[in-house]
């Protein structure tokens, strides 16, 4: 192998040294300056095509290159290499084999990451009126069932943060019929749970921690935010990827009472997406203002609990998914 003459710059020095390029039948390009050799794989070495009579330029993977103008040699040396290296093309078909998978990883990951989500959020909303009230039914009787008791909060008391409960939910341009539900729990914390109906579950805990029915209202608009933005049902959906899938290719909704069976777990025992919580506080935020009621409220309150204790609740209560963070308290001061 004869190999060709090259102008080799080291990449430190603007100094060019004469060299010797040859290539070996495994496609390794030989570089020899001096009594220095050094080799590459031909893949990893960068070669400028045929322009003209401008130089070609070897870029080698250590930051060096190597120039000529004879453009004829250049064409000789890889032409033979690339017709007798069949270790070559071996090592071509490698490198598609290896893209390909990558880029399958990426188009997986992105079904998942982005896709999943998305197919969710059209599911949510695709879902009617009627089933949304028949999936918070079932959800309620479920939780009635085994984890909620009557609440203990006067009628007063009740009318009080019902009226502007009312007030807020007037306002808002939805299709759901936001109704406002009072229970006690001795198994859950202070909490409360947006069903997909509109209908708000607050329990007797988190208001008797409040110190001013401001605070429940913010914990209100927070929640109507939750069902504006279909949280509930999202979530259920995005961790039932196949069954989405499944519904996505048979053009089917999943079954309402697949959904009304999942859909307590995950309003009692998961905690929304931070996305989804960021979407409800700034939800809330607008809202609170709309009624003139400060926004420093809702942190508050979120702090009090901090503060209290959730006691030792086997569920977790209201600020497991909503801790009072400092983040948080930035977004809610006036
Ligand atoms: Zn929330």
């Amino acid at each position: 192998l004869s190999g060709i003459e090259v102008l080799y710059f080291d990449g430190r020095t603007s100094r060019g040294e004469f060299a010797r390029l040859h290539i070996d039948v495994q496609a390794r390009l030989f570089l020899e300056v001096g009594d220095h050799r050094a080799s590459f794989p031909l893949a990893d070495v960068a070669i400028s095509s045929r322009l003209g009579n401008t130089p070609r330029v070897f870029q080698f993977p250590d930051g060096s290159r190597a120039e000529t103008r004879d453009n004829d040699a250049v064409d000789r040396l890889l032409g033979d290499s690339y017709k007798g290296s069949w270790i070559h093309r071996l090592e071509f078909d490698r490198r598609i084999v290896v893209g390909s998978v990558i880029a399958l990883v990426v188009l997986m990951w992105g079904m998942i990451e982005l896709g999943v989500p998305w197919a969710a959020n059209r599911l949510a909303h695709a879902i009617p009126p009627a089933a949304d009230k028949t999936i918070s039914e079932q959800t309620l009787a479920i939780l009635d069932d085994r984890l909620l008791e009557p609440t203990r909060l006067s009628e007063e008391h009740q009318d009080r943060l019902r009226r502007v409960f009312d007030r807020m939910a007037d306002g808002i341009d939805d299709r759901h019929d936001f109704r406002l539900e009072f229970r006690s729990s001795s198994a859950i914390g202070p909490n409360a749970f947006a069903l997909p109906s509109g209908t708000i579950l607050m329990l007797d805990g988190l208001v008797e921690i409040a110190e001013h029915d401001e605070e429940v209202h913010a914990v209100l608009a927070h929640e109507i935010g939750h069902v504006v933005g279909r949280h509930g049902l999202r979530s259920v959906l995005q961790d039932s990827a196949v069954v989405l899938l499944i519904g996505a290719i048979t053009g089917d909704v999943v079954s309402t009472s697949s959904l009304a069976s999942a859909l307590p777990v995950v309003l009692v025992e998961t905690r929304f997406s931070r996305e989804f919580e960021q979407e409800a506080d700034l939800f809330a935020l607008d809202l609170m203002r709309r009624e003139d009621i400060p926004p420093r409220r809702f942190h508050e309150l979120l702090s009090r609990i901090e503060e209290v204790g959730g006691g030792d609740d086997a569920l977790p209560g209201f600020l497991s998914t909503h801790p009072a963070t400092e983040e948080r308290g930035r977004k809610f001061v006036e």
